[in-house]
């Protein structure tokens, strides 16, 4: 006869890693074939117990996995809280500042510089804001992109800029640079050393230590510049 009584809770016990206490939630599983252990996004470590199991040969599972469970752990509080969505009080990264979005009247969003129409301010800000962001892009970035060619006697065949999800610029055999309308929430410094990256391309297609001293010639102090992306990866995610 099938038991409709609720099923009794999956116990939670804590578990002391490094010097944090976090839950660890047991959880039986009559079609696991194994103990399985995760860190799910709320912190909370999760065993999975497979028929027959026991949660004294979880624990013991879960002491073995300590050392990896602590690096997850870590892992997930160093990733950025980047928001999926942007709201009013929002913070996003533009010209390289992080700015609160504000809401006024009639409407109107501000951040730094900018005020925008939208049509709802209680709705998802993301995709107004992204495309506001990717229009001053589009008018800002080229002439930056021939200013510097100019200056250092490069051609470029033509500039576009788009929406790259993992990568901040390129540039093609024929001359064509592309990049990201994001740089336009980097600081300057790294929106200039992305565009003298893809021109040193002009002069060598490839990564190899010759277009690395042709960087170094163009923009000395990239290497600051590719510190800031690594710290910020989540702009590309
Ligand atoms: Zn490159």
């Amino acid at each position: 006869m099938p038991s409709f009584a609720p099923r009794r809770k999956d116990p939670t016990e804590p578990l002391l890693l490094g010097s944090r206490v976090v839950p660890l939630l047991m959880v039986r599983h009559l079609r696991a074939r194994r103990y399985l252990l995760r860190l799910r996004p709320d912190g909370t470590a999760r065993v999975t117990i497979p028929r027959g199991g026991t949660q004294t040969e979880a624990r013991a599972f879960v002491e073995r996995n300590r050392a990896w469970l602590e690096e997850q752990f870590q892992k997930l509080q160093a990733r950025p809280r980047h928001p999926l969505r942007w709201h009013p009080g929002s913070e996003i990264f533009f010209r390289g500042e992080k700015f609160r979005i504000e809401s006024a009247t009639d409407g109107q969003i501000r951040f730094g510089s900018e005020t925008l129409k939208v049509a709802d301010t209680t709705t998802d800000l993301r995709p107004a804001i992204e495309k506001h962001l990717r229009s001053l892009a589009a008018r800002e970035l080229p002439p930056r992109v021939l200013a510097f060619a100019a200056q250092h006697q490069l051609i470029v065949a033509r500039v576009t800029v788009r929406n790259q999800k993992s990568r901040w610029g390129s540039c093609s055999r024929r001359g064509t640079i592309s990049l990201n309308w994001r740089l336009i929430q980097t600081p300057d410094f790294v929106r200039d050393y992305i565009i003298l990256h893809e021109l040193a391309h002009r002069r060598q297609m490839n990564h190899s230590a010759r277009f690395w001293q042709e960087v170094e010639r163009l923009c000395p102090d990239y290497l600051t510049a590719e510190r800031w992306l690594k710290a910020h990866r989540e702009f590309l995610r």
